[in-house]
Parts: structure tokens; sequence; C-alpha cells
């Protein structure tokens, strides 16, 4: 299928795209592009350039209670909760495929809105398709149970979709956090409720418009944008959803369990923040390359990560020669325009997350953290918000910027002397979403492994895995896993049943 665009490839093109490109900026409600009801918007910015892009609908409680009553008379009706699996599967495909189509405007949508570079957004793009078609192919392969009973009894274990999902998303991978939680949820036959964030709505309703095509029917899915404070907590209040399936902050995933409280014990599944420790050993065989994948493991995304290597734990015997190797990787990147496609890092997302970085790297240093590079914000494009990479070293595990989640480009280096004390260092954190090994003995990478307090290992590698395998963190990294057929199994409720047989 080829895109109804000329593929953009060099700088030009992109910045050329980008100027035609229009929006779809109102909340789609029922199978309608529709006004908030309030009449309201808010303005959604180019981080890179700190231009208006565009007015988006701003939803509030009044539209999550129309668009909760359309979700449940979907759900009630069956033409997606009750049809056959293989059905939902042929739909989704074909939105997968309309998604591949519209790729380079999908993952333009997302530099625009939030500033990462469109190479980036494209790697993105490709995920998020991958976990759309991963999803469709996997559900009419996952069978019920039958009980293993005596002769007089027949046990049943059958799946069955919850209702309406509320899925609430993040803005640092707009569509690919918004992949990973419509995707099981739509494919196990629930009705989905999407509220993008407020910094980067844009690509979520471009795929409405893209679900419409598909031909999702109508209710099934629905996209409101707005304010976490306004829509977000009015759908996470409400009593007719029946869960919420969150990636962001962890102060906000505490806030979600409460309302689940408060209102009708709603499944909460929460994809929260992480402080992720990556622990270079003095065995590793080439430097180098460990060095620009640890480098790469912070200043991806402009440091905008939920697995960010944001604590880099290194053995004593090598740190200096380390860090100075880490320093030369991280000089290949500072930020550039995100429009061009060999930039690594782009803009920060918005003024708050700006200043908020800027003032934790004027905490590190008054605290005493050595630092050894950047540290300033830099005039990558006129108007933009751009940070150089970051580096601290003598960072101690009660300095601040070593304890809290940046979320920007900020390296905080920490030594370490002996296996235990690395471990201690690397569990010593109120997070437990990544942690990342760097070592050629086996025996120490299984001992270490085991011990780590974390959703994810990565050994000899960082931020590694596929579709294959779950993601999620443990402590209050939060309690949900994406992807995977562990996902899958989240958005659907488990019921017995027992039959009396006679003879
Ligand atoms: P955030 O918690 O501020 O917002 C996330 C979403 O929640 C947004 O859509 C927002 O509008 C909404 N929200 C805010 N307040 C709400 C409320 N009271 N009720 C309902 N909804 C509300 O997070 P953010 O700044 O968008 O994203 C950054 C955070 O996300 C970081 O902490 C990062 O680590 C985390 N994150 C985690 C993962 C993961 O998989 N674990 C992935 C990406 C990002």
């Amino acid at each position: 299928m080829s895109a109804p665009y000329a593929i953009p490839r060099s700088h030009a093109d992109w910045r050329a795209m980008a100027e035609s490109q229009s929006f779809e900026t109102r909340a789609f409600i029922d199978d309608a592009f529709v006004d908030a009801a309030s009449g309201e918007t808010f303005e959604t910015i180019n981080p890179a350039t700190g231009k208006v892009l565009a007015r988006v609908a701003s939803c509030d409680a009044a539209d999550a209670e129309v668009a909760v009553h359309h979700a449940r008379a979907a759900f009630d009706r069956g033409d997606w909760s009750r049809i056959a699996p293989g059905r939902r599967k042929k739909l989704l495909l074909r939105l997968a495929d309309l998604m591949e189509t519209h790729k380079h405007e999908l993952a333009l949508l997302d530099t625009l809105d939030m500033g990462k570079p469109v190479s980036s957004s494209l790697g993105d793009m490709a995920g998020a398709i991958a976990c759309l078609r991963y999803n469709a192919e996997s559900i009419d392969k996952v069978y019920g149970e039958v009980a293993p009973t005596g002769e007089d009894s027949l046990g049943l274990v059958l799946r069955e979709p919850l209702g309406v999902v509320a899925s609430i998303v993040p803005w640092n991978f707009p569509l690919m956090m918004t992949a990973w939680k419509i995707a099981p949820a739509l494919a196990a036959g629930n009705s989905v409720i999407l509220k993008p964030s407020e910094k980067s709505p844009l690509s979520a309703l471009r795929l409405a418009q893209l679900a419409k095509e598909a031909g999702l029917p109508q209710g099934v899915f629905q996209v409101l944008p707005g304010f976490g404070h306004t829509v977000g907590k009015a759908l996470a209040l409400s009593m007719d959803v029946n869960c919420l399936a969150f990636t962001g902050s962890t102060a906000v995933g505490k806030q979600l369990m409460q309302y689940a409280g408060q209102s009708n014990l709603k499944r909460v599944y929460l994809e929260c923040g992480g402080k992720s420790p990556n622990i270079v050993f003095a065995d590793c065989k080439d430097l180098d390359a460990v060095a620009e994948n640890a480098a790469a493991a912070i200043f991806h995304n402009q440091g905008e990560v939920c697995i960010a290597g944001s604590r880099l734990l290194v053995e004593n015997a090598i740190r200096e020669d380390f860090i100075e190797r880490v320093l030369k990787a991280a000089e290949g990147m500072q930020p550039g325009d995100p429009l061009n496609p060999d930039s690594f890092m782009g803009a920060i997302v918005d003024q708050t997350q700006y200043q908020r970085i800027l003032g934790y790297i004027r905490q590190g240093v008054e605290e005493g953290a050595h630092l050894r590079s950047g540290g300033e914000s830099v005039e990558t494009c006129p108007g933009g918000l751009f940070i150089s990479p970051t580096i601290f070293d003598n960072v101690t595990p009660e300095m601040v910027i070593g304890r809290e989640e940046v979320f920007g480009p900020v390296l905080s280096v920490f030594g370490f002397d002996t296996e235990e004390e690395a471990i201690r260092m690397a569990n010593d954190s109120l997070y437990g979403l990544a942690a990342g090994l760097w070592s050629q003995d086996i025996d120490r990478i299984m001992r270490v492994t085991r011990r780590l307090e974390s959703g994810q290992v990565y050994v000899n590698n960082w931020a590694g895995g596929d579709m294959t395998v779950p993601f999620g963190g443990v402590k209050q990294s939060g309690n949900g896993r994406d992807k995977s057929m562990h996902s899958l199994q989240e958005y659907s409720e488990l019921k017995t049943v027992w039959m009396s047989l006679t003879s």
C-alpha cells in the first residue's frame, strides 16, 4: 500500500510536509467528529518553534458522560463485543494497514506536537502498527478452559470482555503508548475511550479518522482530547467505566486508584514512572560500545522516556575512563531540528517540562554533584525548547537528581566497588521499571538479574524487546503489563460455568 503523499526522506521533504499538514481538532464521539459540549478549546504548541499548531476541543465531564453512554450502548449492542474474534481481527488488521499507509503523516503529527525527532517517531509508528497486528492476530487463538472434573459435572472457564475501557495516555510516545493500550482492549471485545495527553492530542484524532475508515462499529472507539483534571478525572470516576488503562506519572497513577475506590472499583492498570539503574561492571569487553549504549539509554527521546537509564552505576575500577567514553558518545547526541531525519534528540515537550528539567540541573549543581557536560538550554531552532545532553558525576543516592525522575536529558553517574553495593544502590529507589546490566560473567549476570527489583532487566543491551515479551513495572512504577499475551489477558474477565450432568 503506497502512501497518498510523496514519501518524505530529506529534511526539506519533512519541512514541506509539515507546512502543508492539516489537523483534525474535534473530539470523536459516537462515530462523529464534534466540538466539546462546552465549546472550549486549548492550544497545542510545536515545542521546536513555540508556534501554535491548532486549537483542540477541550472535553470535560459532560463529554465524558456522553462518550461513556455510547461506549456502553455499543458494548450492549454486541456488534463488536459478541462477534466472532476472527471478525474483530479483520477490522483491526485493516486499521493497522491504514496506519501503515499513513505512517509518515502520523509520525509527523507526533513530532510536531511533542518535539521528538521524526526518525524516532517513525520508529514509534512501526511499534504501534506491530502492536495492532500482534493483538489482532492473537485474539482468535485464545481458548477458554475445561476444568478437570468428575463425570457428573462440566466446569468451563470462559474469557469475556470487561465492558468499557478508558485509556489515559501520556505525551512522550503519543501513538505508541496509545497502541499498547487500545490494541489489546479492542481485540478482546471492549469499547474503548481514549484520552490522549493535552500536550499531544493530534495523532490520536487522526487515528480516530482511520478507525472510522477501517469500519470499527459506532461507539466502539472514541477519542476525548482535554485535560486530566477535567475529562480524565470524569472518566476515572465514572460508574460505568470498567477499567482504566493508564500510562503516566506515579502521582496521577495514585490518584486514579483513589478515583476507582471512590466510584465502582474499576480495574486500574498503571504504567508509571522510573529512575532506572544501568550497571556497568569492569569486565565488559567493548567499553566504547557500552558507553554509546549508556548515553543513548538516557538521551534517546530527550530523556523523556519512562525507562530512561538515568542512573549510571559504574564500577570504580573503570569509572573515570568509562565516563570519558560516555562524554564522547554524548557529543554526537546534541539536539537538532526534529524535522531533520538525522537528529538524535529533539525539543523538550513544553515550557513547564523545560523549566522543570533546568530546575533539576540547578539543584544538582547546588547539591554538589559534578557537572561534566551540558546543563544548558541551546538555540537549536528559533523559539524552540532544547537542552543539551547533561552528565553529572559524583552523584549520591541522597541527592534529588539521583532519586527523582527528571524526565529530561540528565544522567547521574554513581560509583560502586562491589557487586553487593551495586545491587543495593540499584534497588534503592521507589521505582522498579527497568534495569540494565553489562558484564561478560554469566554467573554474575544471573546472580544480579535475580535480585534486581525491576519489571525489565536488560542484559548487555538497553531497552531490548518486541511484542512477544511483556512490559511493565514493579514497586511505584505500576502494576500493569503492556504487550504480549499477558496484556491481552488483562482486558478480559474470567467467567466460571459449572454444569451438573445427569447420567
Ligand atoms: P501525567 O501523569 O501528567 O499524565 C498522563 C495522562 O494522565 C495525561 O493524559 C493526563 O492528562 C492524564 N491526567 C493527569 N491528571 C489526571 C487526573 N487527575 N485524572 C485523570 N487523568 C489525569 O504524565 P505525563 O507527563 O503525560 O507523562 C510522563 C510520565 O509518564 C512519566 O512519569 C513517565 O515515566 C510516565 N510513562 C510511563 C510509561 C510506562 O510504560 N511505565 C511510559 C511512558 C511514560
